[in-house]
């Protein structure tokens, strides 16, 4: 693990390189995603620390009792386009380390990364075999979730995949964590510093062209004053972002994965118009040049509960405003929707942030933090239709995930400490 965090930095430009080249987002992007996979390696190398169990002396008389944590045997890994090189990283190291052999199944739409990853493990020593890569779709995936001696799935993706998944894989008996969709919400309280909360929707809305799993598709704003606010500083800053080829110098935005994902982003800008959002700033229109599937940021205004664009996930560059009278309804529109990944408050009053992290149903929280991915030593999940399954992946969680507890209760009868016994033994 320590000579594949060592070749994963000495290789980093190379491995963004080709992340910019097949899936779109800009060069610094890339860089940050190989060096957020590479803090899991980094976790891994301390694993003995987290692998090691618990002991209790004399439970009875003469007995102790013992745990420990012992690998599954053949895992799987099935990642989405959106994060080729971190998110199978959020899964194979921690399971390798902790003694598994790993299959991943990347994205077919950018799957170059996974045999990078492949080549670098090698390198660094790892026996073959340990380390495998399977390229396909659902077949692919249908083979590892009927497969007799794969043990465990990690699949990360959309949720209606998710809930297929981890239903199918757990009907043959399988541990599965199931990382589906999102739509994650900032509310913006009144006494929020505005310049940096823009910065935070600027770059959490459009960063990676909203293709995050994590990225800020709602804004709620709490009150119509912070609303007309948000929408006059947002409007200049979308009409200066650099949209172009992720590899040029000042590219803020790339284009998104493929036509067909575009086709239907855009589709959902028209639907938001029909609707009856306003549309503020129409990314249909955009400009830039060169190749790929550009797409630029929109902006809609007066978006409500009931509209598709904001109950589905877009997974694009359009950022939705809500508008809500108060705290109480901003938690309860936050509450009501069906995904749970993410969500954050952007507030200078300590009391509504303590209420939100209490009382919102989401599985990572942020507090003037925009996009709260936690460390690698932490755990990545969300609540409700964004996770099917138990456990969450990476950090401690990840460690239960791909090993088995076994718990020991041992007593020894007396043994040799007498030293040789001369007389004719005898029982009683
Ligand atoms: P996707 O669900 O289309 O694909 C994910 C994986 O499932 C791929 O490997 C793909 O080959 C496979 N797959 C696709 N259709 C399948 C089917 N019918 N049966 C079996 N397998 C199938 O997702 P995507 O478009 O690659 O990625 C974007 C989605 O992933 C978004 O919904 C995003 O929110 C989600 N995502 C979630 C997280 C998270 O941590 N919760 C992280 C990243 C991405």
């Amino acid at each position: 693990m320590f000579r594949f965090l060592e070749l994963l930095e000495r290789e980093r430009d190379r491995l963004a390189a080709i992340i910019t080249s097949e899936h779109g987002k800009v060069f610094s992007d890339a860089k940050g995603e190989v060096q957020r996979g590479g803090e899991v390696v980094e976790f891994s190398t301390g694993i003995p620390q987290l692998l090691k169990g618990e002991f209790s002396e004399e439970v009875g008389t003469s007995v102790d009792s013992y745990s420990m944590r012992q690998p599954l045997g053949a895992v799987a890994g099935i990642t989405p386009f959106n994060f080729p090189a971190m998110v199978p990283m959020w899964m194979f190291p921690v399971a390798l380390a902790c003694g598994n052999t790993f299959v991943l199944k990347p994205s077919e739409k950018d799957p170059s990364l996974s045999m990078e990853l492949a080549q670098l493990l090698k390198l660094a020593g790892l026996p073959d075999g340990v380390f495998n890569v399977v390229h396909g779709d659902k077949a692919a995936v249908d083979a590892l979730l009927d497969h007799p001696q794969i043990q465990a799935v990690s699949f990360v993706g959309s949720t209606p995949v998710a809930e297929y998944v981890y239903t199918r894989g757990t009907s043959t008996g399988k541990r599965v964590q199931a990382l589906g969709g999102a739509k994650n919400h900032l509310v913006v309280m009144p006494d929020a510093d505005l310049e940096q909360t823009t910065d935070a929707l600027m770059g959490s809305a459009y960063g990676s062209a909203g293709e995050r799993c994590m990225s800020i598709s709602v804004a709620v704003a709490v009150g119509d004053a912070v609303g007309d606010e948000l929408v006059k500083r947002l409007l200049p800053r979308i009409a200066a972002l650099r949209v172009s080829p992720g590899m040029d110098p000042g590219a803020e935005m790339g284009p998104l994965v493929t036509a067909e994902h575009r086709a239907k982003v855009r589709a959902y800008v028209d639907l938001g118009v029909e609707e009856g959002a306003r549309l503020l700033a129409d990314g249909r229109d955009c400009t830039a040049h060169g190749s790929g599937f550009f797409l630029g940021p929109s902006l809609f205004d007066r978006v409500t509960a009931e509209m598709r664009i904001y109950r589905e996930e877009i997974f694009g560059p359009v950022l939705a405003i809500v508008r809500v009278k108060n705290f109480e309804e901003a938690l309860a529109l936050v509450n009501g929707h069906e995904y749970g990944n993410g969500t954050a408050i952007f507030t200078r009053d300590g009391d509504s942030a303590r209420a939100f992290a209490a009382g919102v149903q989401a599985g990572m929280v942020g507090v003037n933090v925009p996009i709260p991915v936690p460390m690698a030593y932490h755990s990545f999940g969300g609540w409700k239709r964004s996770l099917f399954g138990d456990h969450y992946v990476h950090g401690p969680e990840g460690v239960r995930f791909y090993t088995r507890l076994k718990t020991v209760t041992a007593r020894w009868p007396a043994g040799i400490r007498q030293g040789a016994d001369f007389h004719m033994p005898v029982l009683g």
